[in-house]
């Protein structure tokens, strides 16, 4: 264990990151890396996210502009960050580790009407600042550091409130105990073939205006930084110029890390709180840059989706190949196709020479028929399907039409059907109670959402894959694939190999005479993790594996 000089007491020790110049620094990852680099060195972390928008949670943007939701077991739709967190920690997320200005709002504000203020003005400071730094300190559980990242950059008007919460949280719990690490870019400019220090000397001046001044410095940069600029920098921006960590592109996320490591992070943060570094194992990062750094071999995976352009909408999927790779020793190359291109036509051209087909979660009728040719591809054709959610259920809908011959089959979803083989349920049992939601009810936070159940039929694919029969996966879904069609569609040989324990909600279905034909109503990306990629993925890979030798 490491040895503690100060005070045991002083526990949990706080990490405030920010970023400044412009966004996209990869602070997220920086949070996650931080957060592995402690767990290394023997210590418990636990990691949050404070988001200055004003929207209640990140469920009802859009992921072109937001990326994706990442949805947590206790069922919070959260920012994608999370999933960083989760991926690099292996800690599972909670609602309390991501908050918005909108949520903070909606306290306040509930708490003003009913008279919880006793006739005080409502204010940003005290009353949103107040409700920051409970946020931030409540229900930390048994940890030695909570890493807190603010969305955004220095600056920003929404993230003052924010930004004045952790300087009040500095201030009263000393610096003893919070550490400011602070995000910065170092661009290159070509014409004077330099590295400049300005932006971030006058980031760390806006932060500095706003009373806190940074420890660490992360300062991004697509070239080595040399010394002299390092030591410019600490020297204009009064930090330690072992302070100043030079953060540069990495060849994959889960170099990250090491990267970090070498550059000294974790000491410079165990140096500030006067912590007694243990050594740090990082073994099992070094096995898996060393895996995808040497793949054995590569196969083609098709993600026919909405989303395509954006590949963080897609972001906790694409990282669940990379793992499905990383169990197979390969390398997965995605091939990302916006099923509207589609929708009328064939996709045979667009699907050949992949090795699988892969139709993810997605909302609305744009595309979706595009996604039924390409479920109908891989099962006539005998490539390996992987549907998660909208992905199964287009994928029953294309069985429903051309296996049962149910025409006409579509879900509610797209608008009214006479063979709604997908349909809105509206009620479910999440742990002993009863949710129940209707047609008008608010567009967020009325999902299925978070972790459920389902029983595995034995004897099936994918209990084969899970290797028991009993599981719990995230959902984050509207409409169910109805149980009325499934005699129907079984006899027509698509299984339902996965209920819930009731036996109402379908969970899983498969083609039994098919190579791999898997389609799942929840999200495994979500839990899928470098060091345990999840067996569905890692069978999925496995089975295009498979494929790119027959083909
Ligand atoms: N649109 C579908 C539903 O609400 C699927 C959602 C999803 O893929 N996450 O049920």
């Amino acid at each position: 264990m490491p040895q503690e000089k100060t005070s045991d007491k002083i526990r949990p020790r706080y990490v405030f990151i920010t970023g400044g110049v412009v966004s996209s620094l990869g602070k997220g990852l920086a949070s996650a890396s931080l957060g592995a680099l402690l767990q290394a060195r023997g210590y418990k972390v636990r990691l949050r996210k404070l988001d200055p928008y004003l929207n209640v949670d990140p469920g009802t943007m859009s992921p072109y502009q937001h990326g994706e939701c990442y949805v947590t077991d206790d069922g919070a739709e959260t920012d994608l960050d999370l999933g960083h967190y989760e991926r690099f920690t292996g800690v599972s997320a909670h609602q309390s580790d991501n908050i918005t200005t909108g949520r903070i709002y909606s306290n306040i504000i509930e708490k003003e009407r009913r008279g919880d203020y006793l006739g005080a003005t409502v204010q940003v400071i005290p009353h949103v600042t107040n409700e920051l730094k409970d946020f931030i300190v409540s229900d930390a559980g048994d940890v030695d550091f909570v890493l807190c990242e603010v969305g955004g950059t220095v600056g920003d008007i929404e993230g003052l409130p924010f930004f004045e919460a952790l300087r009040q949280l500095g201030q009263e719990l000393g610096r003893e105990q919070v550490l400011f690490m602070h995000v910065t870019l170092l661009p290159y400019i070509a014409a004077a073939g330099e590295v400049k220090t300005k932006p971030t000397q006058h980031s760390v001046k806006e932060l500095r205006s706003i009373g806190i001044q940074p420890d660490i410095l992360l300062c991004r940069a697509d070239r080595e930084i040399s010394q002299s600029d390092i030591s410019k920098i600490a020297r204009f921006c009064n930090v330690k110029e072992s302070a100043v960590i030079q953060g540069l592109d990495a060849r994959s996320i889960y170099d990250v890390p090491l990267a970090y490591h070498k550059e000294g992070m974790d000491t410079e943060v165990l140096r500030h709180f006067r912590l007694e570094p243990a050594e740090a194992d990082l073994s099992r990062w070094e096995d898996i840059s060393e895996t995808l750094a040497n793949p054995d071999g590569a196969v083609n995976i098709a993600v026919v989706g909405k989303y395509t352009v954006l590949p963080d909408a897609y972001k906790s999927l694409t990282e669940a190949l990379v793992h499905g790779g990383i169990a197979n020793n390969v390398k997965v190359n995605i091939k990302w196709i916006e099923s509207e291109a589609f929708s009328k036509g064939e996709c045979g051209d667009a699907l050949k020479g992949m090795h699988g087909v892969l139709v993810p979660g997605g909302f609305g009728a744009r595309g979706s028929e595009g996604k039924i040719l390409a479920a109908k591809y891989a099962r006539e054709h005998a490539v390996p399907y992987f549907g998660i959610c909208f992905g199964m259920q287009m994928a029953v809908v294309e069985a429903a039409r051309n296996l049962a011959g149910l025409e006409g089959a579509s879900s509610t979803e797209f608008g009214t059907t006479d063979t709604p083989v997908v349909g809105l349920m509206t009620e479910w049992v999440q742990g002993n109670q009863k949710q129940t939601r209707s047609k008008d009810t608010d567009l967020g936070g009325t999902m299925r959402l978070g972790s459920y159940p389902a029983v595995l039929a034995k004897d099936s694919l994918v209990a084969k894959m899970y290797g028991t029969q009993n599981i719990n996966e995230r959902h984050r879904h509207r409409y169910e694939v109805n149980v009325a069609y499934k005699d129907s569609l079984e006899a027509a040989g698509l299984k339902f190999s996965g209920m819930s324990p009731d036996g109402v909600l379908p969970e899983i279905v498969e083609i039994p005479d098919h190579p791999w034909f898997i389609g799942v109503q929840y999200h495994p990306e979500l839990k899928s993790r470098p060091f345990e990629p999840h067996p569905l993925f890692a069978g999925f890979v496995a089975a295009a594996l498979k494929q790119s030798r027959l083909v």
